[in-house]
Parts: structure tokens; sequence; C-alpha cells
């Protein structure tokens, strides 16, 4: 068992957090405080682009500007309070906003090849890269790839960030966008929760920028990958989510390096369409016809299959963009042969590609990983139907850190001890995680 220290809400600050201000409200705040313009271009190049934790290290600002912003201000990154690592270099972090909530962040060194087919600058790196393919080809989906063999192809290290030093590509951070999630998919963790609230942007954003500072990365020498892929669902929570999209490019990390994965809210993904500035997009299609997509995402009788797919074909899409459609595969319920060919109607004549994910266990979720078996078999029946397919990297399925397994991954068990600030919270590793 785990403890720490968290903050229980009582007592929390009343400074207004800096970090997820837009650079043009920073602009507007340097003003009030009757100071030239260029100290707003300073702040924001101190919390975006060096992702300083405290208010006392912008040395640019004389001492007696820091004393005025601290008076009503403070940077307010959210802290990682605990973290794991997998066996094979995931780490999962439990991250606590001001408030005391938590989400769960995923840091994934080399990522999970989920962008390989969709046209991103991430794509083209992995489709120069046989032998990440070479190893996943050559093992059982749900068996974790060995990373310490692979031979780096620049040895060369100079000039670059931490993952070029310790033998990385790259790495993909897995963002969470909302604490819990309302849509209640049979076969997810995070479902379990329900929602607890929306992130703001600067808690979308923030979560990067601690994962960065923890790994010591050089953004611009470090090729980082974002997928908001974690807990909640971002088109829910949509202008948070495209404001933290609009900061993460601030900070340094290019739309086209940035996934969304939506369960298909369908007026979100118009209004995306519209978005002269995205990420890719996935979509969680996870079944081949609405019947079996109702019983396994009840959201699927708001809007359906086709309305989903009619919103999708609204998206104007780059020369070399593909839509990524996701597909957990769950024993005997959606992975059959049956099932391929529905699908291959479905994405008949749309510049799509499929990433399968072996469903992840996890504690009263009554489905069954596929066989291997089944698994081959549906990867190849689509790649012979012409849809670019890939198997995703499970990561950190020993440490509960893989696609929907996040859910705060704590117990929390009030310790009767006198409330009040800086109460202890009890927290505790939930028990035996998957093998
Ligand atoms: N809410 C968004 C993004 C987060 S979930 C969405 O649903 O798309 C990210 C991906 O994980 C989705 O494709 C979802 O279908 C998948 N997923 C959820 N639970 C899973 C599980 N137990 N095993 C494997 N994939 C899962
Ligand atoms: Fe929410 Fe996505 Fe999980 Fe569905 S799969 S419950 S939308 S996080």
């Amino acid at each position: 068992m785990k403890t720490l220290q968290q903050n229980d809400g009582v007592g929390t600050t009343t400074l207004k957090p800096l970090f997820g201000t837009s650079p043009d409200d920073l602009k507007l705040l340097v003003q009030t405080l009757g100071q030239s313009p260029y100290r707003a271009t300073q702040l924001a190049e101190a919390l975006y682009r060096h992702r300083l934790p405290s208010l006392d290290d912008i040395t640019t600002f004389p001492i007696a500007l820091r004393e005025t912003l601290q008076a009503a201000y403070t940077v307010g990154l959210p802290e990682i309070v605990q973290s794991a690592r997998s066996i094979d270099g995931t780490e999962r972090y439990l991250i606590r906003m001001a408030d005391g909530e938590t989400v769960e962040t995923v840091w994934m060194p080399d990522g999970d090849g989920g962008e390989r087919g969709d046209g991103s600058e991430a794509a083209e790196e992995e489709r120069n890269e046989p032998d990440l393919i070479a190893a996943e080809q050559g093992s059982p989906a749900d068996q974790p790839l060995r990373y310490d063999s692979r031979p780096n192809p620049r040895p060369d290290t100079r000039n670059r960030g931490s993952l070029a030093a310790n033998g990385y590509r790259r790495a993909t951070i897995c963002i969470s966008s909302q604490v819990g999630c309302a849509v209640n998919c049979q076969f997810c963790l995070t479902a379990k929760l329900g929602i607890r609230r929306n992130l703001t942007a600067g808690e979308i954003a923030g979560q990067v920028a601690v994962a960065l500072n923890r790994n010591n990365v050089k953004l611009g020498q470090d090729r980082i990958n974002l997928v908001f892929m974690g807990m909640g669902e971002p088109f829910l929570n949509y202008d948070a989510f495209m404001d933290a999209v609009r900061l993460l490019r601030f900070m340094g990390i290019p739309e086209s390096r940035m996934t969304v994965s939506t369960s298909g809210i369908e007026p979100s993904i118009r209004r995306f369409a519209q978005e002269p500035i995205r990420p890719k997009l996935a979509l969680s299609l996870n079944a081949s016809n609405d019947a079996v997509r109702e019983s396994i995402m009840p959201i699927t009788r708001k809007w359906n299959i086709q309305a989903l797919l009619d919103a999708v074909n609204s998206i104007p899409l780059g020369k070399r963009e593909y839509v990524t459609f996701e597909y957990v595969l769950l024993g005997g319920i959606n992975d059959q042969p049956q099932h391929v060919q529905e699908v291959l109607d479905l994405l008949a004549g749309l510049k799509a590609k499929v990433n399968l994910i072996v469903w992840n266990p996890g504690p009263g979720i009554p489905y069954h990983q596929p066989s291997p078996e089944d698994v081959d078999r549906f990867h190849k029946s689509l790649i012979a139907g012409g849809i670019p397919t890939f198997i995703r990297r499970p990561r950190g399925r020993d440490i509960y850190a893989a696609c929907g397994q996040l859910k705060r991954t704590v117990d929390e068990t009030p310790v009767p001890a006198p409330a009040g600030p800086g109460a202890l919270v009890q927290l505790s590793l939930a028990a035996n995680p998957p093998a």
C-alpha cells in the first residue's frame, strides 16, 4: 500500500492559475497590471516554452513584478502524485489538479504504433522503422514487446534531447480530457467512474507539461506525439479540448502529431470538421452494426453508425490523411468473420484505416479477450478487403495503463483522522492488475 499526502480540497489555494491562459489573454492581463506588452511575451514563453513550474523561476522578470503576480496568481501546473512503471517502459501518472481531483496520464516511450497509416508525421517515421513492425508481426498481440535489444539507427546523440540519449526515437503521451466519463461504454473501466467534471484547457495541456518536465524532454529535439485517448470523452468537453490543442501547439507540438479519439459525438465531429487547425481524428467504431454497437456502446442509440460516418465524411482530409477507426476486439462479440464483412461494407469508399485493439480486461467487466487466431483472421481479412489495418501494441497492461484501463487506479479510502487542511487520504494501488 502506498500513501501520499493529498490536498482534500479544504484550504485549497485561492490564487488563480496562469497555465491555461491563452497568450492573447496574457497580453490583457499584463496590460491591466500596467506592464509593457513584452512582459506578456516573456510570461507566455516562461509558461509554455520553458514550462517553468513557479513564478519564482521567471528570472526575466524583476522581483517586484514577480511579487505583484504572486499576490493573485500561481503557475498552477497539475502535479504528478503517483507513478507506476511497466516492464515495457510505459509509465502511468496519477495527476492531481488544484481541487484535489485526479486523472491518469500515460507516457509511452516509442509510442504504441497507433499513428501508423494515418498520414501523420509520426506515421511516416514508423514506416521507415521496419524493426518495430517486424517485432510486432512476430509477437502475439497480447505479449509485451522487448525494447532493449533494438538497434538504434542513430547512435549519434549530439544535440538531441533526453529521449534520443536514452535510445528512444519518440514518445507518445496519452492525455485525459475529463475526470471520469459519462459515455458508459460497457467494456471500459473509465466508465465505471461516471463523470465527475470536465478538465480545463490548462489542466489538459498541463498533463503534457508535467510529463515532459519529468522526462526532461526538449521539444524541437525530441519527437513527441499526443493522443487524446485517456480518461473521458474529449468531444463532450469540446471547447476546453480545442483550447488545449492551441496551447499545446504554442508549446511546440504541431497538430499533425496529435490524434483525438471520440466515441462518436456527432455534433462535435461536425464542429471539428470546420476547424482550420485540428488534430487527426480517430473514431471508436468498435462494432460492425448498430445492434452490436448499442449493446456495448449505449450512446449508439443517440447517434447511429451511419450518422457518425456521415459526420466523418464532412471532414476535409489532407492529401495523405486517413481517418482512423478504432475497433476493440471483444471475444465472441464483434470479432467473427461476419463482422469483418460488415466493417468492410461500412468503410468502403472512405479514406479509412483501422486500428485493432485487443480488449484489455478490468475487474468487473464481463467480456473475454479474443483468441489470437480470431485477431489474426480479423486483421488479415480487413487487409485483404483493402483497408490498411494495424494491431495496436498493448502498452503498460501490467500497470493498468493500457487503453480503457484508466480509472484513477487508486482506491480512495479516507483514513479515520481529523478532517481539515492537510488531512491524509490513503491511496492504494489497485490489487492484482492483470498479468
Ligand atoms: N473516450 C474516447 C477516448 C478514450 S478511450 C473514446 O472512447 O474514443 C480510447 C480508446 O480505448 C477507444 O477506442 C476505446 O474504445 C478504447 N477502449 C476502451 N476500453 C478499452 C478496453 N478495456 N480495452 C481496449 N480498448 C479499450
Ligand atoms: Fe468514455 Fe471512451 Fe471509456 Fe467510452 S471508451 S466510457 S467514451 S473513455
